[in-house]
């Protein structure tokens, strides 16, 4: 999308420990060798290692950021952690919504919402996570299900700096499938359509990513769809060299 810097994002899941940090290490020094003006990059390791993280990526542009907060600021909620302590650890973004959490713990669209505004609240970029399910995609509902996460999910408060669409198809999602390219430009297209109409010139800057199964293989064809403004990759970004690898086609 013309004045939109795409931005590639990691995503390690459940996986990772401190063995782990020179993989973190490795992607802030290539990130910063790179230096790319066109395009910003962001590591999501799993909570515990959050703190650290951000540590090794000070002398770098590599951001950090976590997979999921409570939509309260504080209180009791055991085990979970609040977009005010990932900001605290000097994160900057957050994923919600990710078909993991939504399929793992119930959440729904009302919830993923709230979780977007406490994000917000903190000063957490928000990475919203939509997508269709196989069984969806053959009864040709994903366009209605996308419309329907969409209002349900991003809250109102939403512009191109504080919101960041993930499209992700469940089904291409650690399967190693793919959508076509001229698919995920139909669901792009769609998605840049109705934020236009509902968010108007933030809603035509809002970063929309492709998700599922991006490797180096084929991130060049699928980064060059249009309104594809980059990538949320799990698999291929838990190691600095596809991870770098991938952040190179811009
Ligand atoms: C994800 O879960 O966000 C994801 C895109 O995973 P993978 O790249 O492994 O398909």
């Amino acid at each position: 999308t013309p004045d939109v810097r795409p931005l590639v994002a990691g995503n390690w899941k459940m996986n990772g420990t401190r063995q782990s940090l020179g993989e973190i290490k490795a992607m802030a020094d290539g990130v910063h060798g790179m230096l790319s003006e066109r395009v910003d990059a962001l590591i999501c390791p799993p909570s515990t290692l959050l703190y650290v993280a951000t540590a090794l990526c000070t002398d770098s542009p590599l951001m950090v950021g976590a997979q999921d907060c409570h939509q309260a600021s504080h209180g009791a909620h055991t085990g979970d952690i609040s977009a005010e302590m990932i900001a605290d650890c000097f994160g900057t973004h957050v994923i919600l919504g990710h078909s993991e959490r939504r399929t793992d713990h119930g959440e729904t669209d009302q919830l993923v919402k709230a979780k977007a505004q406490a994000a917000h609240e903190a000063g957490l970029t928000a990475i919203i996570c939509i997508g269709e399910t196989s069984d969806e995609r053959d009864a040709y509902q994903t366009l209605d299900v996308l419309m329907r996460q969409m209002i349900g999910s991003i809250p109102l408060d939403a512009t191109a700096d504080n919101t960041v669409i993930a499209y992700e198809p469940l089904w291409a999602i650690g399967s190693g499938l793919t959508p076509t390219p001229t698919d995920v430009g139909v669901a792009h297209a769609f998605m840049r359509a109705e934020l236009g109409q509902r968010f108007g010139e933030e809603g035509r800057h809002m970063r929309l990513l492709y998700g599922g199964s991006v490797k180096p293989t084929n991130a060049r064809d699928l980064m060059s769809v249009e309104n594809v403004d980059g990538a949320l990759i799990g698999g291929a970004s838990l190691k600095a060299a596809d991870f770098l690898a991938i952040y190179s086609v811009y």
